[in-house]
């Protein structure tokens, strides 16, 4: 894939980059390493003065760091803006708790004492997507460089102009060289840098194929990987849910970040007893959705990241119509010279239909009537993913019982699965394994390594 800016509303190349020489990345590692020597020497305090500076940066530029990310993927200007508030907030959260979340902890051995203490295990690669390009790097960056690690980021090929303003952030808060460093190079040219001995682990969040490359790199040189991947979420409406409330968040949580986002509420699971209500009030509101330029903040639907992103959804839907789908809304192009979808619902569909198992990224809801609650939980976990999930009743007790039979790594009552700087993220099945953000998320790249003091007098 070329290094490249394209803008999805045009569909224009707006500007190109020449792709790294192995060199250039063998001597960007080298510095990693050798900055890692140094870094893992400092205090908390003075990683935190890095990190809080990045965050005021990143306050301080959020129209112009939010305009680079509308322009190369099409977020709405609005999220995209959200979106770096959100990152600065993931700077400064680990900034503030990873002493507290990394402290020794004591343990009580029968005889002597022993303590765990978290130390910091060298250079970390991440491979991040293009669907939140400075909020991934914040979820993976922040707590590993709060760790003492020193992280090399291959951001996806389709935003460098993000991924080269986030390294120029940490150049201006005083970051030593080699501390962040972005590696403009595709993506099989990461897959083969984890056999690279200096590379201690990885991280990867995209998809699913993407992430089996990582991590059958990784396990063959014997590196920990985390992976956060693709998700189709259930969105389930019960018969005591606030119908009107649950279809304003099952817009939001099938549109936001113009339906290109891995926790987006995909398949929207109603019991029989509202199943027309909701249908028909959903519908109402996603057929009112506008449509237009994502620089325009009146608009509500943008274009997809890419035009190959288009093309690709148009070919789910149609090959789900040819196998018995029943489109209810949209399904085609809109009339539009960039990327885009039209918002669009299919119903009708069946384990043989793909758009039963695959996932779709963007504006296109899966609709399915369900006799009950029971039913509601089987379809929800007959998939092969595992990311988020969204419950709608009144009835909390029974939301949380439903929540405890549900395969998946996150369930939200009355609300679509969403983040939240001190929230664990992450996922099971093939949505991945490992967690990013809250605690959790800062203990994946440490070694916790056990220190035994044990008396003289202590039997042998
Ligand atoms: P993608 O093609 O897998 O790209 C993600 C990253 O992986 C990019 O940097 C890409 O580089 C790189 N890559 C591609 N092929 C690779 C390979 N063989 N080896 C190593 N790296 C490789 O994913 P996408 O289609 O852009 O992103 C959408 C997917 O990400 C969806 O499935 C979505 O659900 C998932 N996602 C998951 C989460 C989560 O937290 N679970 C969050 C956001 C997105 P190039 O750009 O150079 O190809």
């Amino acid at each position: 894939m070329a290094i490249q800016t394209v803008n999805p509303y045009t569909n224009k190349v707006v500007r190109s980059f020449e792709e790294m020489t192995d060199k250039a990345v063998d001597m960007l590692l080298a510095q990693s390493a050798k900055t890692f020597n140094s870094w893992k020497e400092t205090n908390y305090e003075q990683r935190a003065q890095i990190l809080h500076k990045v965050a005021a940066l990143m306050r301080e530029k959020k129209e112009y760091l939010a305009k680079i990310i509308t322009l190369e993927m099409g977020k709405l200007i609005a999220q995209a803006e959200g979106e770096i508030l959100l990152s600065a907030d993931i700077f400064d959260y680990y900034a503030t708790n990873a002493a507290e979340f990394l402290a020794d902890k004591e343990l009580k051995p029968e005889f002597g004492s022993a303590y765990i203490r978290c130390s910091p295990i060298g250079v970390i690669l991440g491979v991040e997507p293009w669907n939140f390009p400075f909020y991934q790097v914040a979820r993976f960056a922040a707590p590993n460089l709060m760790v003492g690690n020193t992280v090399l980021v291959k951001h996806a090929s389709m935003v460098p102009q993000c991924a080269i303003a986030i390294e120029d952030l940490f150049n201006e808060a005083g970051a030593p060289n080699g501390l962040y460093t972005n590696l403009l190079i595709s993506g099989k040219r990461a897959s083969s840098l984890v056999a690279d001995k200096r590379i201690k682990g990885v991280s990867l969040t995209g998809s699913e194929e993407a992430g089996a490359s990582i991590a059958s790199e990784a396990g063959k040189y014997l590196k920990k990987s985390v992976l956060e991947l693709g998700g189709s979420d259930a969105f389930i409406i019960l018969e005591d849910a606030d119908i009107d409330k649950a279809v304003e968040w099952a817009v939001v949580g099938r549109i936001n970040n113009n339906g290109e986002c891995c926790v987006a509420s995909k398949r929207f699971i109603a019991v029989e007893a509202i199943a027309d209500e909701f249908i028909e009030k959903f519908k109402e509101k996603m057929s009112n959705l506008v449509v237009g330029d994502p620089m325009n903040s009146t608009t509500e639907l943008g274009p997809m990241s890419s035009e190959e992103a288009a093309v690709h959804i148009i070919d789910q839907i149609r090959k789900s119509v040819d196998a018995g789908a029943t489109i209810l809304l949209g399904g085609t192009r809109s009339d539009l010279p960039g990327a885009f979808v039209q918002p669009t619902i299919l119903t009708d569909l069946k384990p043989e239909i793909p758009a039963y198992y695959e996932e779709i990224f963007g504006p296109v809801a899966s609709f399915y009537r369900v006799k009950d609650e029971q039913a509601a939980i089987t379809l929800t976990n007959d998939s092969s993913f595992g990311l988020g999930c969204s419950i709608f009743t009144q009835d909390i007790e029974r939301g949380k019982r439903i929540a405890d039979k549900i395969d998946t790594g996150m369930v939200f009552i009355n609300h679509p699965t969403w983040t939240q700087p001190d929230l664990p993220f992450g996922g099971t099945k093939n949505s991945g394994y490992g967690r990013e953000l809250s605690e959790l998320g800062i203990q994946e790249f440490v070694n916790k390594k056990l220190i035994r003091i044990s008396g003289l007098s202590d039997p042998l």
